[in-house]
């Protein structure tokens, strides 16, 4: 689909990493843009970031494991810009506790947020997409939903976004809707993901301690998104995905190089 002044972008998880290049991506292509994120601190800064580009944007305070907060963010987005024609679900956490032996609640959050928090995004916004003359949801994933092994929940979560994703490109192609589906499948990218535990809800009780071994497994996953790709060369490989119409979006396939 075309991009420019008159579309209209969402994107969860925007207040930093990939969410915010995607915005500032969608915002130098001319689109007004949304952003949604559960931090108010980070929202406001990088709504000032992404309005540089001279784009309308609006900042609201969401948390995408809640549908009705989801449901909100749609309704609220097309009263202000009367429509919307992409959406980002790119919001997500890595996890906290150990998966096995620590509380379920480690489970709860992670599939919360990365797996639910993607198929209220797709319900709440589908019927608008399609109102709106059609558009495009892009899911991020992540090259642990397509190579299992590194990290429980989080592999699992992202496996479930694979194919939600796979699921929802052949429903609109069976129906014939006019809405483009690519799903994301980064490896490694320099943002603060694995420090995501900040965003534990509390309403989930204390946050579970990390184990020696997860401890040293962060370790590792620290150094290698250090030398990982640069947030914005993502938003730009998947800026080409939405103008192009493509499905798969693979940065880069060295997930397992560390
Ligand atoms: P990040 O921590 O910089 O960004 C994630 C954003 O999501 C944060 O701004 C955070 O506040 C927000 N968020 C967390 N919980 C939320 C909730 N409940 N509701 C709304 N927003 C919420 O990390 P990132 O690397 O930019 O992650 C973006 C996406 O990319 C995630 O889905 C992540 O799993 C995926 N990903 C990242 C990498 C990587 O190497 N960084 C690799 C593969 C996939």
């Amino acid at each position: 689909m075309e991009l420019g002044s008159g579309k209209v972008a969402v994107v969860t998880g925007a207040g930093s990493g990939i969410g915010l290049a995607l915005a500032n991506g969608f915002a130098s292509a001319g689109c007004s843009v949304v952003l949604a994120d559960v931090q108010d601190d980070a929202l406001a800064a990088a709504a000032d970031e992404v309005g540089a580009h001279g784009v309308e944007t609006l900042a609201l305070k969401v948390d995408v494991s809640k549908r009705e907060e989801v449901e909100g963010l749609a309704a609220t987005t097309v009263d202000r810009f009367g429509g919307v024609h992409v959406l980002c679900n790119n919001a997500g956490v890595v996890g906290a506790g150990d998966p096995w032996l620590g509380p379920i609640e480690g489970w709860e959050w992670v599939m919360g947020v990365n797996f639910w928090g993607v198929v209220h995004g797709i319900r709440a916004f589908l019927p608008h997409l399609v109102m709106s003359g059609g558009g495009h949801i892009v899911n991020t994933a992540s090259m642990a939903g397509l190579y299992p092994g590194l990290a429980g929940p989080y592999d699992a979560s992202k496996h479930a976004v694979v194919a939600v994703s796979e699921n929802l490109y052949n429903s609109m192609q069976a129906a014939q809707m006019p809405v483009g589906v690519s799903c994301l499948c980064p490896g490694w990218v320099k943002t603060g993901i694995v420090d995501s535990d900040r965003n534990w809800p509390a309403e989930l009780g204390e946050l579970p301690p990390r184990d020696i071994a997860q401890e040293i497994q962060i370790g590792h996953v620290r150094r290698a998104i250090d030398e990982g790709m640069q947030p914005s060369a993502v938003a730009s490989l998947v800026l080409d995905a939405v103008r192009d119409d493509r499905y798969w979006v693979i940065p880069h396939g060295d997930w397992l190089e560390i």
